[in-house]
């Protein structure tokens, strides 16, 4: 069975996430190992640690991290990239503390115009971290929305990234739907949706693809406008997340919903409306 989640908070200790994702029917789930707006991070409590590990084997649930959205490992500021690759050191540790096997980040953004500069002091960050491990648990980019000063919002990007970068700490990728789709992939139409499809074969590997980001949108097709929305009701709609999910390249990939949670009713609706998407 292929797995099925959402991003589900840590609020009351970080095992609490495991019973949310639980109550969900969820066989996956997505968490922030502490606070993701703040640069202070406390331990983690060795008790919920214990009874993080318990209940994810006992319920079988497929769990990845997602790293502080502080981190800017392409910012042009040095003390803020120094910082960036402590907070990521952090990621990583608290990942093999919790057996969790991938942290997800977002590579970075520059507020220049020069994005060759920015990736390549993306690329030295990251080689930086490489040295101060090894882990367990490895990092997987993830494909962000096509805002100005984005890095990474084209598949070349990351599989520029992952050229450059020690081996040893890059898993591979977080395919983001709403995040391909606001960069300029426009999921709706066909021939769009298979450019991805090649241009993730050719810069990435399908092998390589570790988790996708399911998340409807709220911004149109090269908007550059980051806000997921919920399964069905956005700029990609049922049809075409439908088509993705299918595709033999990807239907093995973990699922994981970072879509709206205003209501309690939000998760459910939109994991009910994901499996009846599923062939
Ligand atoms: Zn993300
Ligand atoms: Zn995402």
């Amino acid at each position: 069975m292929r797995p099925l989640g959402v991003h589900v908070s840590i609020s009351g200790g970080i095992h609490r996430a495991l019973e949310r994702a639980e109550d969900l029917d969820c066989t996956a789930a997505q968490i922030f190992s502490h606070n993701p707006r703040g640069w202070a991070v406390k331990p983690l409590n060795r008790d919920q640690v214990a009874e993080f590990r318990v209940l994810r084997d006992r319920f079988g649930i497929h769990t990845v991290v997602h790293a502080s959205y502080l981190i800017n490992l392409a910012a042009s500021s040095p003390v803020l990239r120094e910082k960036s690759v402590v907070l990521m050191k952090t990621e990583l540790d608290r990942a093999d503390q919790l057996g969790v096997g991938h942290v997800i980040l977002h590579p970075g953004r520059s507020s220049e115009a020069n994005k060759e500069l920015a990736l390549s002091r993306a690329a030295d960050s990251l080689n930086m971290l490489a040295r101060l491990g090894p882990w367990q648990a490895k990092i997987l980019l993830e494909n962000t929305g096509g805002a100005k000063g984005d890095i990474s919002s084209r598949m070349t990007d990351l599989g520029d990234l992952m050229g450059r970068v020690s081996s040893e700490l890059i898993g591979g990728i977080c395919l983001d739907t709403c995040h391909a789709h606001t960069a300029g992939y426009d999921l709706g139409r066909k021939d769009q949706f298979e450019r991805l499809v090649s241009e993730v074969e050719r810069n990435i590997g399908f092998s390589r693809v570790r988790i996708i980001h399911l998340n409807d949108s709220k911004g149109r097709a090269g908007s550059g406008l980051d806000r997921h929305q919920h399964i069905g009701e956005g700029t990609i709609g049922a049809v075409a997340l439908g088509r993705l999910v299918n595709h033999s390249a990807f239907r093995q990939i973990p699922l994981i919903l970072e879509t709206p949670q205003e209501t309690e009713e939000d998760d459910r609706r939109n994991l009910r409306r994901v499996r009846e998407l599923l062939n």
